[in-house]
């Protein structure tokens, strides 16, 4: 059978987003999906997500770490990681591979070019050096062509090119109107996780998505301002980005702009 599944969803126990899961789950319901992975930013309290037994929609357990440098997302977790987190949210990769290991997970790297600051030699250095550790690549995500407009072109020519084991897509949702804009179609036995975890190590996957409408970035800003008391400042940027970037998600509709 084939499922659509968005790898890649933040809830409310994320600092920038306010979605309940059953928002999450009746909203990506309507929208055609058969399941979502919920990773939440750095949070291994998934204790609700592990006993949820709802049998019609499928619900991944998971939790979106960094290491500072690179976005990680533990998938398919049978318990709770036991991660030593520092101060700012960040993990060692070693640990975050050894426990997602003891949780019978895996470990995807997620949207690993968005962030070129340091130059795409050395972001391509590190990436290469990090991917014998880990099991896939997120090749789409909706949000990364904000940050890097090719994010999701390279990050697809790379995974090929260096042979990944497997690929994933996820829209990388903070708010409703995001959830679906990336997913995958797993062909799989049956929809137990187990069945679906197969499938995604054997790369039995393909690829949808486009990118997410930029208002939705600055919508998630202003939730995080919000959530975690940002300056004001930070607040003032984001009222001006708005209508800036309205006007450039109406562009992008008139002429077809697609990352
Ligand atoms: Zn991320
Ligand atoms: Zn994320």
């Amino acid at each position: 059978m084939k499922l659509k599944i968005d790898f890649h969803i933040h809830s409310q126990k994320s600092f920038d987003s306010t979605m309940s899961v059953q928002q999450i789950i009746e909203t990506a319901r309507q929208k055609g999906l058969d399941g979502v992975c919920i990773c939440d930013h750095a949070c291994t309290d998934i204790k609700d997500i592990l006993e949820n037994d709802n049998d019609d929609f499928i619900i991944i357990p998971a939790v979106e770490f960094t290491t500072g440098t690179n976005h990680i997302i533990s998938l398919f977790l049978e318990k709770e990681p036991q991660i030593n987190l520092k101060e700012n949210l960040c993990a060692e990769l070693n640990e975050i591979v050894a426990e997602t290991k003891r949780c019978n997970g895996i470990c995807i790297l997620a949207h690993p070019f968005q962030n070129l600051k340091k130059g795409i030699d050395s972001v391509l250095k590190q990436t290469e050096s990090i991917l014998p550790l880990i099991d896939g690549m997120e090749i789409y995500n909706s949000r990364a062509p904000y940050k890097y407009s090719c994010a999701n072109i390279i990050a697809g020519a790379h995974a090929e090119r260096l042979k990944v084991r497997t690929v994933t897509a996820g829209s990388d949702a903070h708010l409703t109107e995001e959830i679906g804009n990336a997913y995958c179609t797993v062909e799989c036995e049956s929809r137990s996780l187990n069945d679906i975890k197969k499938a995604v190590i054997d790369g039995k996957v393909e690829i949808h998505g486009h990118h997410c409408n930029r208002t939705s970035i600055v919508k998630s800003n202003l939730i995080k301002a919000r959530k975690t008391n940002s300056t004001v400042i930070y607040k003032l940027k984001s009222y001006i980005k708005y209508p800036i970037f309205s006007v450039k998600d109406i562009t992008d509709k008139i002429f077809g702009r697609k990352y």
